[in-house]
């Protein structure tokens, strides 16, 4: 399958516009991976579902290598394996970065035996009094901004983990999944519910954009987002820079995660241009991350992937024609290591081989969490 490199050229040039480059800024003193941790403020953690070092090769050559994730200078990898299954699903992975146990594909925030685990956004507001966020393409109640929220023994139970962000009460949630909340099997409004607990809840990007309340929920499509070039736009950059600015309010620091979504839904349609549009859209909101992270200088910002979706492989392309050749083996997940690129406050301790609980572990250490 040939992309059309058309748009990336042109969407690129408005990317380094709007945003600018970060290059290598992030120099730390020490190049050496500390045994130490490093003290870190804010975590901004964005994670392209299903996005894996081939859907990345993809995109540095269609985009003629102008991205912001290549400018990463400390680099890792993590294994996705779940507790029951080589292949993860997005709800296994998810939980054991959330909360640094592995758990069975489907289950959300849960130990294999259906015990809750504890989560990385549960820790931060209760040891800290920080912040925390979520932000995705999908339906928030979705496997993988579900897995930093709620406690679930099924993916499938959108309207119970629904219920569950009402309870636990995110300082931001930005995404789709409005149905979730509000015509539901229980007749329950919780849309009332969550402005009864002080949220002030919005349905488009123009409110979201005017949104101050002392939390605030982007409730913007009945299920999932559109595809990035079917009308959702720079939803993803532009939640993930009104989240960044409602969270910083906060003087104790935030943990915000954001979610690319869709890049698994174009491996799993085995559809190249559907994977290098959502990874590009993800690259732009790296970029935003990147910015805020550069003035503020007490900012990790983390790039992963919970899977490889498609088993994709680049079997031709072109490098001045900016097109590539894209071939699958599957229509599934696969097993393959994931790359995790770090920038800013603390970068260096996120490199090498390790595995996805580790990941947890490494940003508990950074935020002297216990
Ligand atoms: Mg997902
Ligand atoms: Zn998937």
């Amino acid at each position: 399958m040939k992309t059309n490199k058309i748009f990336f050229k042109i969407s690129l040039t408005i990317l380094l516009l709007v945003f600018g480059f970060v290059s290598s800024s992030f120099t730390p003193e020490n190049n050496e991976p500390s045994s130490v941790a490093p003290r870190v403020k804010n975590i901004i953690l964005l994670i392209g579902d299903g996005m894996g070092i081939t859907h990345i090769s993809g995109l540095m050559s269609v985009s003629g290598h102008n991205l912001n994730m290549t400018t990463a200078k400390h680099i890792g990898f993590t294994q996705t394996h779940s507790y029951d299954n080589y292949v993860t699903d997005s709800a296994a992975s998810g939980t054991a970065i959330a909360s640094g146990k592995k758990t069975k594909n489907g289950m959300i925030g849960m130990d294999p035996d259906s015990n809750n685990v504890v989560l990385i956004t549960e820790k931060v507001r209760k040891q800290k009094k920080m912040s925390f966020g979520v932000v995705s393409t999908s339906a928030v109640t979705h496997a993988t901004p579900a897995s930093f929220v709620a406690h679930n023994i099924s993916r499938n139970d959108y309207e119970g983990i629904a219920l569950d962000f009402v309870r636990t009460q995110p300082d931001v949630f930005i995404g789709g999944g409005k149905a979730n909340f509000m015509n539901r099997r229980d007749q329950r409004d919780l849309i009332k519910v969550l402005e009864r607990n002080d949220y002030e809840v919005v349905y488009t990007m123009e409110e979201l954009k005017n949104a101050d309340g002392e939390k605030v929920a982007g409730l913007l499509a009945d299920e999932h987002m559109p595809r990035f070039s079917e009308g959702r736009d720079y939803m993803l950059a532009e939640a993930t820079y009104k989240a960044i600015e409602l969270l910083s309010r906060n003087d104790r620091g935030f943990f915000l995660m954001v979610e690319a979504s869709q890049i698994d839904w174009g491996g799993h349609s085995n559809d190249a241009q559907y994977i290098l549009e959502e990874a590009y859209d993800l690259d732009v909101a790296l970029g935003v991350a990147l910015t805020f992270a550069l003035n503020d200088r007490n900012t990790l910002v983390l790039l992963t992937a919970d899977h490889e979706t498609g088993g994709m492989s680049l079997t031709g392309g072109n490098i001045e024609e900016k097109s590539i050749i894209a071939k699958f083996t599957t229509t599934t997940h696969t097993g393959v290591i994931v790359p995790v690129f770090a920038f800013g406050a603390g970068a260096e301790y996120f490199t090498g081989f390790y595995d996805n609980t580790e990941l947890n572990e490494k940003m508990c250490e950074v935020l002297r969490l216990r």
